[in-house]
């Protein structure tokens, strides 16, 4: 029978709303004439499936049905969604409710999974899909799991990387079922796991083709016998654990100078819960998901989210579907983005007009296909039909057949305008006509063509394959719907458009280049370069500003500066040297071969780390005030654009101006 523990003054009255207004149903239960009772998870007018507390509820009526009919001999459940398995707990909750009704919820989807593992029946999880965070958890509570090979099936525990970690029996289950070592990698990283990784490390039991996936479901649940997951024998032993959480700890203290909570959580919640019974474990977890879940870092992780998420969905619409696009310049950008693109189906022509400049882009575009179907995000079969569409030429060929042009040349005004006057009579009346200029004008771009209603500015960042923003900027003229078409499409390839009003470097360049600039003045004034470096790698940049500058190239840099109206004198004499950074082996640091630059134990100057963060909370602030952006777009730009540290929201939200 129902066997929850709730507490009484925070469910109670909101659950009995819920049981009145709970319509249409999740789930639909189906008993076959073999006794398999067939639970399939399906939310209404969404293209998810998520716990909330309406679907847990339901879920443990369903749990009460399959207990009392004495017909069922076995449960399996399973996803009638096309991508989804479940996606997890809904995070509207968690970032709206009172503290009082998280708590409820975590205890409510601890009970659930509880009585489901201890049905009396075999229980068996057929996933396709995206399975994660309470979807796994789920999982976990039940005798075995199976998956279809489909490449949409992912399976993980993504919490740490909101700030959060498994508090519906992850921490606790997780370790028990595929031993303490994996359990903390799966946890810590957050990362997803195709079904093959995923059997390779013991969390699935069989990995099936999609329309094999029920079949082999119903054999399989038929042959389980109950069994509770047990302790490794290894990891019960405590010099053991204790050796494997000092290392774990190290590794992750180097990678995240301590400045993120939840991993660190949660890798104390593991440790600690595969030393207690179930029952005080996960009152180990609920408490501290609890305090976590409270925090400013973590309501700004899930703040963020929310806000990528909107940006990569909302509904903007295009009239037409690209699926060709010209790309001009094959150099590090322009065949970066031709790469991207023919990954994710379309057609693309690369246009150079140096032919060893093509040779090296298609060098460069293969390379990165092979690194990807070395590191399993394709198939073999899949690069070469990606290369299949990239096609590239030296000549001046027409271009109407192509739906966008992407222009990626040099980064130079008068090349600019020259490039889009030559193409505007080789493209078709309606083709898109994008620059990925870094921080030159778009309207002055576009004076050059007799439609500047159709120029665009698509910003790609470096390298494009890892970058996930997209700036999208329109000029005075262009029109909504090329606006609409850039936003589309930018979707459509998995990047994350924020659209941006015209103005010299938009939003990440303007914002980080004068950063970039006071770096290079502190340094000229005799800060070394590790030590300015280290302050903002533990203020939480992925990399400091100078060893930054090494990696975009100095002339780049004080082009880019020169463009914002900045003093970049200061690099005058480096390149006059030829120190231009990482390409010619000398900037700021010795890039030559075999040289190592070891973590330095330079003295910490917090000084430096305000002043050059609040140079990047003042730049934003202006940005706002020209209304280039709005706040929430501007910050998260800046994450995305420039790895901005996510648990301190953005430039704006750490100078308290937003949130
Ligand atoms: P790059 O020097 O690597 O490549 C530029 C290419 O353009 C060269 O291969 C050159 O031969 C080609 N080119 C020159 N004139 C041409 C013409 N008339 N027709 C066709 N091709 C021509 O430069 P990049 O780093 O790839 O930058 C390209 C653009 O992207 C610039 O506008 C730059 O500001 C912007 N951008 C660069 C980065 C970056 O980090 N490198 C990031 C974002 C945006």
């Amino acid at each position: 029978m129902n066997s929850l523990v709730l507490d009484p003054t925070h469910l109670e009255p909101p659950v009995h709303h819920h049981r009145l207004l709970r319509q249409p149903e999740a789930f639909h239960l189906h008993v076959d004439e073999k006794g398999i009772a067939w639970l399939t998870f399906d939310s209404p007018e969404s293209q998810a499936n998520v716990f909330n507390e309406a679907t847990l509820r339901e879920l443990d009526d369903h749990l009460d049905a399959v207990e009392l009919d004495p017909s069922i001999h076995a449960l399996v459940i399973r996803s009638a969604k096309e991508k989804i398995f479940i996606a997890g707990a809904d995070l509207k909750a968690v970032r709206s409710l009172p503290p009082a009704e998280v708590d409820g919820l975590i205890r409510l989807g601890q009970a659930v999974f509880s009585r489901l593992a201890s049905l009396p029946v075999p229980t068996l999880a057929a996933i396709h899909g995206a399975c994660a965070g309470g979807g796994t958890e789920l999982t976990l509570a039940c005798d075995a799991r199976i998956a279809s090979d489909d490449n949409v099936t992912r399976i993980g525990l993504p919490e740490t990387q909101l700030g959060l970690i498994p508090a519906w029996g992850g921490c606790t289950r997780l370790p028990r079922l595929i031993g303490l070592r994996s359990a903390l990698d799966m946890i810590l990283s957050g990362k997803l796991l195709s079904a093959k990784d995923a059997l390779k490390r013991g969390l699935i039991a069989k990995v099936v083709p999609k329309d094999r996936l029920e079949a082999e479901a119903g054999h399989i649940v038929l042959s389980l016998t109950k069994s509770r997951p047990h302790r490794r024998f290894w990891d019960t032993l405590w010099p053991i654990s204790s050796i494997i959480g000092w290392q774990t700890r190290r590794l992750l203290l180097a990678k995240t100078r301590g400045l993120y909570a939840a991993p660190l959580k949660a890798l104390e919640t593991v440790l600690t819960a595969l030393r207690l019974n179930l029952e005080t474990a996960l009152e180990l977890e609920r408490t501290t998901m609890l305090s976590l879940a409270q925090s400013e870092a973590t309501v700004r992780l899930i703040d963020l989210f929310f806000r990528k998420e909107a940006a990569s969905k909302s509904s903007a619409s295009s009239p037409h579907q690209i699926s060709r696009v010209a790309v001009i310049g094959a150099g590090v950008m322009g065949s970066g983005i031709a790469q991207w693109l023919v990954s994710r189906g379309i057609h693309v022509l690369m246009c150079d007009v140096k032919p060893e400049a093509i040779a090296a882009g298609l060098a460069r575009v293969n390379e990165r296909l092979s690194e990807a179907v070395k590191r399993r995000l394709m198939t073999k079969q899949q690069a070469r039909e990606a290369k299949d569409r990239l096609a590239v030429t030296a000549e001046r060929v027409p271009l109407t057949s192509y739906h966008l042009v992407i222009e990626a040349a040099t980064e130079d005004i008068g090349l600019k305008k020259k490039i889009f006057a030559d193409i505007a009579p080789r493209v078709s009346e309606d083709t898109l006509l994008a620059t990925n200029t870094s921080a030159l004008g778009i309207r002055e771009i576009a004076t050059a063509v007799p439609m500047p209603d159709r120029v665009i500015g698509l910003h790609f960042f470096n390298p494009v394959h890892r970058m996930p923003l997209v700036e999208i900027i329109a000029h005075r003229e262009t029109s909504d719907i090329a606006i609409g078409a850039a936003v589309a499409f930018s979707r459509a390839i998995g990047k994350t458009p924020v659209v941006v009003k015209d103005s010299p470097g938009f939003v990440v360049n303007r914002i980080l280049t004068p950063y970039l600039m006071e770096a290079v003045k502190l340094h000229a004034q005799g800060h070394p370069a590790a030590v300015i470096d280290e302050a903002m790698l533990d203020f939480g940049m992925p990399m400091g500003p100078l060893r930054l500058l090494d990696e975009i190239g100095l002339d780049v840099a004080a082009h880019v500066a020169s463009t914002l109206h900045l003093d970049a004198s200061l690099l005058t004499p480096m390149i006059g040297k030829g120190h231009l950074g990482v390409k010619t082996g000398r900037g700021f640091y010795d890039h030559s071969p075999g040289i190592k630059h070891p973590r330095t134990s330079w003295a910490h100057v917090p000084w430096l780390q305000d002043q050059l963060a609040d140079l990047m909370s003042d730049e934003a602030k202006k940005v706002l005030r020209e209304d280039i952006a709005s706040a929430a777009e501007i910050d998260l730009a800046m994450v995305l654009g420039t790895g901005y540290p996510p648990f301190r929201g953005g430039p704006l939200s750490h100078a308290r101006v937003f949130r």
